[in-house]
């Protein structure tokens, strides 16, 4: 539901060796051992690149020369695939000419070892090779954190949300998305002060926190507005989200100003199965029942199916 230490890829990395030489799977396995990385070995490039799709490793140690798929063709098909092209590799190979360096450096390989090769430079390359994709991977993620609440911001929201609504329609399994908004938040601003206001944004994003499940994926919008987006979760058991983010809220004591209340109202758009409903335009619905939300009196949310038997209204508050 927000960032945790498995999307971080604080687990035990996996290294995945390609070498058509069984000696130095053996060696590798051996000596490195001791290291924080499981070490998985696969003797040629073609079932290499397949292992690299079906295991996403966060390190690559390439051969190059290798029969048949060769590792420069690797490397080359690692880098035209999105899926794989961010994975770092490091080339471990007998070819010593620095042409064949260039080559690999300008395939985008982040280092190379040439062999007959020093164990212990192998192991702090390998381990260099992987700090550095720890931090990128931790520098990518906190570029789509939002700094006030800490929830996902609006970069994570685009990405992840095209995501599932792409898996939605592929598996045919229920989806909902819910956009929420404070109401007369201007009036809080203006009434208690500005970091009066940041401190309700920051309560209401601990109880999306609260009130979401794991699968859930709770972003900051921007401004006073959030979104929840829902896998695998029919319409009504979202709008039975905001209904408990929506009761919580307006029945918060906000310290300091026990008469204040603060309330919320939510749009719900949701399907129980498939649908080709466009990502836009599951934005677009789900923003009119907000706004539909809002004109019946606000401090209550609205709903509608998507896709299916096409749309059917609910609300609720
Ligand atoms: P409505 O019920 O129609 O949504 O009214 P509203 O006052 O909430 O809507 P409006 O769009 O007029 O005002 C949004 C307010 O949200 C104005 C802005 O100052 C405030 N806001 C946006 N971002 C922040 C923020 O980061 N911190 C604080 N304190 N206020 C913010
Ligand atoms: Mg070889
Ligand atoms: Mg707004
Ligand atoms: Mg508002």
């Amino acid at each position: 539901m927000t960032v945790d230490a498995e999307q971080l890829g604080e687990h035990v990395p996996i290294v995945l060796v390609i070498d058509d030489c069984e000696d130095v799977h053996r060696l590798l396995t051996a000596r490195l051992r001791n290291e924080a990385m499981e070490l998985v070995c696969e003797i040629s490039g073609e079932v290499g690149l397949e292992r690299i799709h079906q295991l996403q490793p966060s390190l690559v140690v390439l051969d190059l020369e290798m029969p048949g798929m060769d590792g420069f063709e690797v490397l080359r098909r690692m880098k035209d695939d999105i899926s794989t092209s961010d994975i770092p590799v490091v080339v471990l190979s007998g070819m010593q000419s620095p042409n064949d360096k260039v080559t690999a450096f300008d395939l985008g390989a982040v280092d190379y070892i040439t062999k007959p090769f020093d164990l212990m430079e192998l192991r702090v390359r390998l381990r260099a090779a992987l700090k550095m994709r720890h931090l990128i991977q931790m520098l990518a993620q906190r570029a789509q954190i939002d700094g006030l609440t800490g929830l996902w911001n609006r970069a994570h929201f685009d990405e992840r949300w095209s995501e599932e609504v792409k898996r939605a329609e592929r598996s045919g399994s229920p989806l909902s998305l819910a956009v929420f908004d404070l109401d007369h938040f201007k009036q809080v601003n203006d009434t208690y002060g500005h970091p009066a206001g940041d401190a309700v944004l920051q309560g209401v994003a601990r109880l999306l926190q609260q009130v979401a499940r794991q699968a859930d994926v709770a972003c900051r919008y921007g401004g006073e507005e959030f979104v929840v987006i829902m896998p695998d979760t029919p319409p009504e058991q979202a709008l039975n989200l905001c209904e408990r983010v929506r009761v919580a809220l307006s029945d918060t004591d906000w310290p300091g100003k026990p008469s204040r209340e603060v309330t919320i109202s939510a749009g719900v758009a949701g399907s129980n199965g498939p649908t080709s409903t466009g990502r836009d335009e599951w934005i677009e619905i789900a923003d009119k029942n907000l706004y539909r939300a809002k004109s019946q009196g606000r401090n209550r949310a609205c709903m509608t199916h998507v896709g299916g038997a096409g749309p059917r209204l609910a609300d609720a508050g």
